[in-house]
Order: structure tokens, then sequence, then C-alpha cells
């Protein structure tokens, strides 16, 4: 039987489960709204599930791992009473007082309120067998496959924090790292470029872009071009790992609310309101710059709030 078997109308329904959804379900949880946080069936806790030490995250002066502070927001909003359900929404009528979710599972809830905060997707270079090589050598997780590649060599693609952050992770399997950038400059902080240049395990190939795999069923190297003259070289290496940024997941709300240049929901000046009345939007999924943690649970804040001040207003 459904989970969701009534007609009933929530306050207010979250979707998305990442430190501004779960931010979300704690403030709406407190304001005794009751929330119900549509969590995802696969991906619950967002991209935060896939990270280590989490050193930034204000409150945890040794750090904290990923998925231990998402595991800690899960249980702070079920402890003021969010109902969360580990489902996808497919379906989402977002207009009209009564707004219509529905999940993969055919569960339909309705609500008065509704937070989207569904986080980012990762990026693909684009190459031809990219997709078909994922888990046979190409990744997008160093704490979820570092393990399977002890002692071999392997190429990290990108120049920010991520990319910074998973070669370095790497370092605890691998037997080198090579950084792959398309650029000489990283976009990376300092202080995560800095260890990264300590660390002897790894090497760095600037100016420099992924133009082929090598490799039948598994990745056997790289054929690496040159972005200053085009010459290509080969990068001998056994598995690739692509931290190139992620992109707004937006779906689901796609030509029903407003997007901006940059691919994320529009908001209203510092709010959390989009173009349809009584739909909010919190996280990477409204955030094209910062993109922290922290960030993202203070805008899951500001939805919440948004939300209590909107169904204020309608009773
Ligand atoms: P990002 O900052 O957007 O960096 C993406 C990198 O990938 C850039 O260097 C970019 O090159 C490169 N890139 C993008 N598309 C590419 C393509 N098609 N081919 C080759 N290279 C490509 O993304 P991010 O590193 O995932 O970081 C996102 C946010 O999360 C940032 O705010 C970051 O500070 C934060 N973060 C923080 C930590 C931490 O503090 N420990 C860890 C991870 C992430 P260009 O520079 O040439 O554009």
């Amino acid at each position: 039987m459904s989970a969701e078997t009534t007609d009933k109308i929530h306050d207010v329904v979250i979707v998305g489960s990442g430190p501004a959804g779960y931010t979300a379900g704690i403030y709406t949880g407190r304001a005794n709204l009751n929330p119900v946080i549509l969590a995802s069936s696969v991906k619950a806790g967002g991209e935060l599930m896939n990270t280590t030490d989490v050193e930034n995250f204000p409150g945890f002066p040794e750090g904290i791992m990923g998925p231990d502070l998402m595991a800690n927001l899960e249980q702070q909003a079920e402890r003021f009473g969010a109902q969360i359900e580990f489902e996808d929404v497919v379906e989402a009528e977002l207009e009209g007082e009564v707004k219509t979710l529905t999940t993969g599972s055919g569960d339909v809830y309705k609500a008065r309120a509704v937070i989207i905060s569904t986080g980012s997707a990762y990026r693909e270079l684009g190459l031809p067998r990219e997709k078909e090589l994922s888990g046979y050598g190409v990744s997008w997780c160093a704490t979820c496959d570092g393990f399977f590649f002890k002692d071999q060599d392997i190429a990290v693609i990108g120049g920010g924090d991520s990319a910074m952050e998973e070669a370095l992770f790497l370092t605890k399997f691998a037997r080198s790292v090579t950084l792959v950038h398309r650029r000489n400059e990283f976009r990376a902080s300092r202080v995560m470029v800095d260890r990264a240049t300590a660390n002897e395990k790894i090497r760095f190939e600037l100016d420099a872009e992924v133009a082929e795999i090598l490799g039948e069923n598994k990745v056997e190297g790289l054929v690496l071009r040159s972005t200053v003259d085009g010459s290509t070289r080969e990068l001998n290496v056994t598995g690739m790992f692509v931290a190139i940024g992620a992109d707004p997941r937006t779906d689901l709300v796609k030509g029903v609310l407003d997007l901006t240049p940059e691919g994320t929901i529009a908001t209203q000046g510092r709010s959390s309101k989009t173009n349809v009345s009584g739909v909010f939007a919190a996280g990477d999924v409204v955030d094209p710059t910062y993109r922290q943690a922290i960030t993202s649970a203070g805008s899951g804040c500001v939805a919440a709030i948004d939300v209590e001040h909107f169904l204020a207003d309608q009773s």
C-alpha cells in the first residue's frame, strides 16, 4: 500500500535532502508545520555523502565526515517531527493553491507550500565513452571508488576545490595522481592548492584537456591535448576521476519556475521566493556562486522562514 493514501494537504513539502533540505526541515518542524521531506531514493543526503572530512562547517572544530554531518541533520529534522520519505519526485504541479508532487513509486503528496532544494549534479566532460566506462576506470567519486585504484596511476580532471580534494584523497590509495587542468591558474582556494602542491604523489598537467579515453573495456590511458598549442600526448593511467563542478538540478521545474542565465532557479532578492506563489527554492539549486554546505544550510533556513510567513499570511 502506498505511504500516502489520503487526500491530506500538508503545510509544506521539501524536495531534496542536502544541507538546505534538512535545515528547512529542522526550521519548519520547529515551527510546527509538520514538514514532509522527499529525500530521494538513491541520493539521500546529497553531495556531502560523497565527501570525506568537512573542515569548514562551523561548530565542528575537528571537522566532521560528510555522511556523519548529513546523518546528524536528518536526525535533527526528525526530532522536530519531519516525515522523511526516501522517494524521488518525478512530477510536480506547482501552480495553484494546492501543489501536487508525485513520486517514482506513485505516491502523491499535496501541500500548500513547497521548497525545492534539489541540489546539483556532477558535470561530465562530454567525451564519447566517458559514461560507458563509468565503473571501469571512470569515476565521479573518489570516496566511493578510490579503494579500487590501490597502487595505480590515476588522473583527476579539474582545477577547483573538488579536484584538489579528490586528488588529495586518492593519494591514500594510488601510486601517483596526475591533476589535469585546462588552465595554468586554479579556481581552487589557496589552502587546497598548497596542500596538493606539497603532496609528492600529486603531479600537474596544466593547460591540458582530455581529448580521448584509451582502452576497450576499461581505462588504459588518456590522450591529453594542450589548450595552448593543440599538441597531444598520452598519459599512462588506469583511472580518471572527473571533478569539474556540478550543474543545478532543475529538470523537475523547468518551464514552470523562472531560471537565471546560469541555470539556477531565480529567486526574489534575498528571499527564497520563486515566480510561483507558494513555491520556494534553496541550496545549490539557487546558488551559482558560493555552493558551500553552510551557505546551503543558511539558504534552507531562509526558505523555511519564508514558508512560515507565507502560510501565516494565507490563514
Ligand atoms: P568549480 O569551483 O566550479 O571548479 C570546476 C573546475 O573544473 C574549474 O577549474 C574548471 O576550469 C574545470 N572545468 C569545468 N568544466 C570543465 C570542462 N568541461 N573540462 C575541463 N575542466 C572543466 O567546482 P568544484 O571544484 O566542484 O567546487 C564547487 C564549489 O564547492 C566551490 O565553491 C568550492 O569552493 C566548493 N568546494 C569546497 C571544498 C572545500 O572547501 N574543501 C571542496 C569541494 C568543493 P576553469 O577554472 O578553467 O573554469
